[in-house]
């Protein structure tokens, strides 16, 4: 297949579940398991609830949403940091759209633009680093967040404002990295997820390697999958395949883009700059090794440290239950606030804001 209607095709869709059918019903020789699955990634809950394909899969197969929306994990202390930046006259705070919107402990980037910050919105860091070349004057901060699929595009930024000597160019950052995070839910004594759905643009740089000994350890399957509607039904019946012939192993559905070992090239970029450490997951909390912070070689570039924002305490509002829909243990609709006191007009939480997250996927094709 070479186009992008070639993977959104009605009567491939319907063989797939018909097969996906034919395995959950028919494997064991009598009714079938109820399997629950997670899809680790915003974008792929998006499609399952854009095209419906979660009401069209078998009833037996319960789909529950992981934490792979990265504006909705950035931790509000982080949202509070640049927030208090761009408070400050002669910073330009720049960031991704998403990310404007995101509640801090009491308002959001869009209000302190509001009151007179310098808040931009850019579509690539090197359009940060070009700002601050043309700005020497300012403190030109960017906003970094993400995951290993933003990691090597934000480190080049870093290591190329290095090369050109720019000394008004910082980066705040929030880099997550997801194996750790869907680690911890395995492990979690509440887990109810038995087969994991990894998603497929973090594979295409980081690889699938990471996911292997927790595949081993934990005994799920985990299937690296991608994000049109035949992607990801190939990848659940792949991965209800394993669960029914009691398999777990990691397999790889998105093999048009990702590779077991990744992308070398990227994740050199990535070593070059960041180095792991402990992250804080918002609605979930710290999660060992599950983060990026700037080596010390580029603890000049590090916003937080040079503005002394590294100690800044910040609250969550009491209402929002992110963490558990973060976690495959509550869906949106379950949240009290969720259509009512909670909309993407007035969002009480990151997961009703980002194009990536699960309130807002529940909101935009289940609410009516
Ligand atoms: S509906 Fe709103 S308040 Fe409820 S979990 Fe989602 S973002 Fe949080």
């Amino acid at each position: 297949m070479k186009y992008l209607d070639e993977y959104r095709d009605a009567p491939a869709a319907e063989k797939l579940l018909r097969r996906i059918k034919a395995v959950v019903t028919c494997a064991s020789g009598r009714r079938a398991r109820p399997w629950v699955v997670m899809e680790v990634c915003g974008s792929q809950t998006h499609t399952f609830l854009r095209y419906g394909i979660d009401q069209m899969l078998p009833e037996e197969i319960t789909l529950v949403h992981g934490p792979g929306c990265p504006v909705c994990v950035t931790p509000v202390q982080a949202i509070d940091q640049a927030i208090a930046l761009a408070g400050r006259p002669e910073v330009t705070i720049v960031s991704y759209g998403d990310m404007l919107r995101v509640p801090g402990s009491e308002k959001d980037l869009l209000s302190a633009k509001a009151e007179g910050g310098d808040v931009r919105m850019v579509y690539s860091p090197l359009d940060a680093v070009k700002l601050a070349r043309q700005n020497p004057e300012r403190k030109v901060v960017f906003f970094a967040i993400g995951f290993e699929t933003t990691a090597p595009a934000n480190a080049m930024a870093v290591s190329l404002a290095r090369r050109e000597g720019l000394d008004n160019f910082f980066v705040l950052t929030s880099q997550l990295l997801v194996p750790p995070a869907v680690e911890m839910i395995a492990a979690s004594p509440d887990n109810r997820v038995q087969g994991f759905l990894a998603p497929g643009h973090v594979c295409t740089v980081a690889g699938y390697c990471e996911y292997e000994p927790i595949a081993r350890q934990h005994r799920v399957p985990i299937v690296v999958t991608g994000f049109e509607p035949l992607d990801l039904l190939q990848g659940v019946l792949m991965l209800v395949a394993q669960l029914e012939e009691g398999r777990h192993e990691v397999e790889n559905q998105y093999t048009r883009s990702v590779r077991r070992e990744g992308n070398r090239q990227a994740q050199a970029i990535m070593r070059e700059v960041f180095e792991v450490a402990d992250q804080k997951w918002r609605g979930i909390g710290l999660i060992p090794r599950s983060g990026l912070r700037l080596r010390e070689a580029y603890a000049r570039f590090d916003a937080a440290r040079v503005f002394g924002l590294q100690n800044l305490v910040s609250g969550e509002a009491g209402v929002c239950i992110s963490g558990l829909v973060l976690q495959g243990v509550k869906k949106p609709p379950e949240c009290p606030a969720f259509g009512t006191d909670c909309t993407p007009e007035r969002p009480l939480g990151a997961p009703m804001v980002s194009a990536e997250g699960a309130c807002a996927a529940y909101y935009a094709y289940r609410k009516a």
